[in-house]
């Protein structure tokens, strides 16, 4: 089931993680995956929002993590390109596989063995870097490559786990899933001073914001 945030933008509920689906001025646009088993849910709310599979054009990824990469190769037979931040980029290829001497990277090593290489062309992003009207943040921290994305246009935040939801207010990523909560914290700081204004603001677990997204975020920047 997708739930319509605006005109141009829809959230995946996939039970316990997100995903989000915008129609990015005719580019329709998915904003990561779910876990390996969600592939035709996320197939499903395609038409849902009004659009065939064959409509899609490209995913944007948040980070490298097995609740938001795991769908990923249900799309290998539709011709989409893939765009992830440039230090996770060669662990959704397969190049890399996630370090064991960190607490994250040992868990994410455990669990990549169910992930699928997809077929689809990865292309890295480096901060500042655009796609559409969408402009890449680097937000490293929950790893090492995480990135968020803004529409100006759209007014639209897509924040993956640099921030989770609870009770109605943002929260920072947590130790156990982060490679480093300092780095969180700082990039929570630095990317509620650079990003411009937003209303709908999707977060990587939780419920997305329909208004003052980038006031909910800047709230939880002014305690760290
Ligand atoms: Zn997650």
């Amino acid at each position: 089931m997708v739930t319509a945030l605006a005109d141009d933008s829809w959230w995946y509920d996939l039970s316990g993680v997100n995903a989000a689906l915008v129609d990015d001025g005719g580019t329709l646009t998915l904003v990561d995956t779910g876990l390996p088993w969600h592939g035709n849910e996320l197939i499903a709310g395609l038409s849902e929002a009004g659009y065939e599979l064959r409509d899609l054009d490209r995913i944007l990824l948040t980070h490298f993590d097995f609740d938001h990469v795991g769908g990923l190769s249900a799309f290998d037979g539709v011709d989409v390109t893939i765009y992830v931040g440039e230090r996770d980029a060669p662990l959704v290829t397969g190049d890399q596989r996630p370090p064991l001497g960190n607490h994250k990277g040992a868990f994410q090593r455990l669990v990549s063995s169910f992930l699928d290489v997809p077929a689809n062309d990865v292309v890295p992003l480096a901060d500042g870097d655009t796609v559409g009207s969408f402009t890449a943040y680097h937000t490293p921290g929950h790893t090492p490559g995480h990135v968020c994305y803004v529409s100006e246009v759209l007014s639209l935040g897509l924040l993956g786990d640099l921030v989770r939801e609870d009770g109605g207010r943002f929260q920072p990523s947590p130790w156990l899933v982060s490679y480093d909560t300092d780095s969180v914290a700082r990039s929570i700081r630095d990317f509620a001073e650079r990003a411009p204004d937003f209303e709908v603001a999707v977060p990587g677990h939780g419920i997305p914001f329909q208004k003052n997204g980038s006031e909910k975020l800047a709230d939880l920047a002014a305690t760290l």
